[in-house]
């Protein structure tokens, strides 16, 4: 009665809560750089917004998410029926793999990036198809040639989680030239307010193809990983498609308001952007000084090697009340992802490691 496809599946393992640190080791003080969170708090506006909400809680929310699309149409020029939101962008990754995988169909990616998209993949009893990263880079070329006649969706994370890295608008220019039209390429763009690089694709652009289908969240820069709220851009006919089998009220009504005011709320934005733009070189430039390798990063979060195991390293931070990430699960022994905090919650880790280190 048990599918092989599901009982052979590596379950998806979310950074530690807080609180459950707080419990298992009896802390007071945790500090989480494990998630990607945004280290902020909520906006104030957000906030507000939620209370007001909440007064109608009993009633079901919008299934048309009237208003929280027509802002979203306004902030990136596009149309509302080019917009489908999700319970997080998860559930659009998830409704991408839905809509166009059937069993032994294939989907391609690289063999270091967010690992829901084997998950949902292997869900539905599609082939993922890895191919090896280049110096911690998508190798597009090496994605291109992997993709035949079986494969309906590239999955692109950029930036990328967990490596930060990103690939540039002309080798993605060359990518997109060379997949079959009828071959979906899911930009999933999480990170993009965290990106300085020039060379950064404006993604929308490809917007006008069949095939393209870009991915935004309010987990990270917006901050609203809680309430879980994302969505995809593409052209009317794969929006309408992918409507169709999404749920009728898929994302609650306070995540609804809250998206709205969240991009009524530029300043909050700014601030996080300087506090990651600030934290990143802050980070990068310690783990330079201490002559640890890192991958430069264009996210809210660095890949660094800690020349020790990094399960024990992770373990011995958790008993000093910071959860990062280790990267065991990309067969990275010696590495741990960070999430860039607050300058206090950067300085604090920087101290509690060079400690460990002894340096
Ligand atoms: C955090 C993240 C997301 C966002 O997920 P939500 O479901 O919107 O919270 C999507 N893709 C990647 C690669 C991420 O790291």
């Amino acid at each position: 009665m048990y599918k092989n496809n599901i009982d052979t599946i590596k379950p998806y393992e979310p950074g530690k809560p807080i609180e459950e640190v707080q419990r298992e080791l009896g802390l007071k003080k945790v500090i989480k750089l494990a998630s990607n969170e945004n280290p902020l708090g909520p906006s104030k506006k957000v906030l507000a917004a939620i209370r007001e909400a909440a007064k109608n809680v009993h009633l079901y929310p919008d299934g048309g998410m009237f208003r929280i699309k027509k802002a979203l149409a306004k902030y990136h020029g596009v149309k509302p029926a080019e917009i489908v939101l999700g319970n997080g962008s998860n559930e659009i990754i998830e409704l991408l793999v839905r809509g166009f995988v059937l069993p032994g169909d294939h989907v391609v990616s690289s063999d270091m990036t967010f690992l829901v998209y084997p998950l949902v993949t292997q869900t539905a009893g599609g082939k993922y198809i890895q191919k090896a990263m280049k110096t911690f880079r998508y190798d597009l070329p090496a994605l291109a040639k992997a993709v035949d006649k079986k494969t309906r969706i590239v999955f692109i994370a950029n930036p990328n989680n967990p490596t930060g890295s990103y690939v540039s608008d002309v080798e993605l220019d060359q990518f997109i030239d060379s997949v079959p039209k009828d071959v979906i390429v899911c930009l999933d763009e999480a990170y993009v307010d965290f990106v300085e690089a020039k060379d950064f694709p404006k993604s929308l652009k490809y917007l006008k193809r069949e095939n393209v289908i870009v991915l935004r969240t309010f987990s990270k820069s917006y901050g609203l990983a809680g309430l879980r709220l994302g969505y995809g851009l593409a052209n009317e006919r794969l929006i309408g498609y992918l409507h169709k089998i999404r749920q009728p009220f898929n994302v609650n009504s306070l995540a609804q308001a809250a998206g709205e005011a969240a991009l009524g709320d530029p300043a909050y934005l700014k601030q996080t952007q300087k506090v990651v733009f600030q934290g990143r070189n802050f980070l990068q430039g310690q783990f330079k000084a201490m002559g640890l390798y890192f991958v430069p990063s264009q996210a809210n979060f660095v890949l660094v090697c800690v020349k020790r195991n990094s399960k024990d390293l992770f373990k011995t931070l958790l008993r000093r009340g910071i959860i990062v990430r280790d990267m065991t699960a990309y067969g990275l022994n010696e590495w741990i992802r960070l999430t860039v905090g607050t300058m206090a919650e950067n300085q604090l880790f920087i101290r509690e490691l060079k400690k460990i280190l002894g340096k």
